[in-house]
């Protein structure tokens, strides 16, 4: 069989233009569809950190235990509404069931080894002629409590087994100071961690989106999907009004299921952010492991990125960022709270074992899936796009995606 040359990839999120700048690169002519706008959905206001050893897969052992013991308590980092339960109840079942050690163990390890190829791809887009601002200062994971850094210490063992030097050295209160003057001294302990890289993903994704644009590829937004085309001699799509073939599809819709419908447990976990001006320059990204709080230096602002709730009824409001707010302000001193900018929420397009899909579908030739990112879409979307597009031009499965198969949760 003849490779394929011609592609249509749907979102213009990180997943989707991550895999329409891998396949592009490898000679194909790429159209991506997109609902809305380049970065509606998840990969404009998070936190921007390309980090691929900061977090496991979501299900982690004793998560759902401490989870519902706080979700009703709004100080918690993860929130359900009351009427959302039935609905997302075979989700939260399913994910109970892989919170086990060995499987949060399998999951890291699968996670890892798909990270160990950010870094290189980074540079590569940037080699590419992708324009784009980083920062490799690394990131402090901080805490009030010394058994909070141990834990999250302890849990970075997959990721030293997968070949990433990670330190175990405890950081004191004057060491973290040291780096960092603006932590409050409600911050006692934390570790360093150098596999870390800040970007602005706004920016970055507008960056991408030029560049593919410099490169041929098209990029269609306000032209939603309706629909995966019945299998045939060619992938398609169906749009409102007609269909549109190409040699290959891939659906990149982040937590959006319209297409793929019941066929997969995907729900979105939305998180949000909000950016606010600082007294005392914060150099590097920070994360406050005792409220799940991420804090990014982006634009001469830092972001505050958090939150993780479930449903339909989960929305940005005030109420909501009201205690991230609360729970950042105790950590942190110079923050001007009350000038809050760029308010902004997201999906993040979650599995119950926490991992992404990123395969064929079943049943559609010619048409793949790149979706599941979790909390590692920035992360972790170029190596998976590159692999895919490994998978989709040379026909063989790369193994580095074998724990990512569409057909595990039949
Ligand atoms: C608060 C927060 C902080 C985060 N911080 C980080 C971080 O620091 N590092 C990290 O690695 N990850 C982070 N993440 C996770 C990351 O944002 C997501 O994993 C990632 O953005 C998912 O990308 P995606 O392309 O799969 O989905 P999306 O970005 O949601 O893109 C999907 C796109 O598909 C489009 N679409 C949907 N349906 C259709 C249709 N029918 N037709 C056409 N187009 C359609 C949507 O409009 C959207 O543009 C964070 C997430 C949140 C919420």
């Amino acid at each position: 069989m003849n490779p394929p040359r011609t592609a249509l990839v749907v979102g213009a999120g990180i997943a989707g233009l991550s895999t329409a700048y891998h396949l592009a690169r490898r000679g194909v002519e790429v159209t991506v569809l997109e609902a809305e706008h380049v970065g509606a959905g998840a990969s404009h206001g998070n936190a921007g950190w390309v980090d691929p050893v900061q977090t496991g897969p979501l299900p982690e052992p004793g998560l759902l235990r401490d989870g519902l013991r706080h979700m009703r308590s709004a100080e918690s980092a993860t929130h359900i509404a009351l009427r959302d339960y039935p609905r997302l109840m075979p989700w939260l079942v399913s994910f109970a069931r892989h919170a086990t050690a060995d499987r949060y163990r399998d999951g890291t390890l699968a996670l890892a080894e798909l990270g160990t190829r950010c870094f290189p791809l980074l540079d590569q887009l940037a080699a590419d002629g992708v324009e784009f601002a980083r920062d490799d200062s690394g990131l402090l994971a901080v805490a009030r409590d010394v058994r909070a850094v141990e834990t999250f210490i302890r849990a970075r063992e997959p990721f030293r087994t997968a070949g990433f030097a990670i330190s175990r050295t405890v950081l004191d209160a004057d060491a973290l100071r040291a780096r960092e003057p603006a932590l409050s001294e409600q911050v006692r302990y934390g570790v360093e961690l150098r596999d870390h890289v800040q970007i602005d993903p706004g920016a970055f994704l507008a960056a991408l989106a030029a560049h593919l644009r410099s490169q041929g590829v098209r990029i269609e937004e306000g032209n939603a999907v309706a629909g995966v085309a019945e299998p045939g001699p060619r992938a398609g799509v169906a749009m409102r009004d007609d269909r549109r073939y190409a040699d290959v599809v891939v659906v990149a819709t982040g937590a959006s299921t319209a297409l793929i419908g019941k066929r997969f447990p995907l729900v979105g976990g939305r998180g949000y952010s909000f950016d606010v001006p600082f007294a005392t320059a914060v150099r590097r990204s920070i994360l406050l492991l005792d409220a799940h709080i991420a804090l990014s230096p982006i634009g001469g602002r830092l972001r505050i990125a958090a939150g993780m709730d479930f449903g339909p009824s989960a929305r940005l409001s005030a109420e909501r960022l009201a205690p991230i707010a609360r729970n950042a302000a105790v950590m942190l001193d110079g923050i001007d709270w009350t000038d809050r900018q760029h308010l902004w929420s997201g999906r993040r397009p979650l599995t119950p074992d926490g991992l992404p899909i990123v395969d064929r579908l079943p049943g559609h030739p010619g048409t793949y899936l790149l979706t599941g990112l979790s909390m590692l879409g920035m992360t972790l979307a170029a190596p998976a796009a590159e692999a895919l597009t490994g998978y989709i031009l040379d026909g063989i499965r790369p193994p580095v995606l074998t724990p990512f198969r569409a057909d595990r949760f039949r």
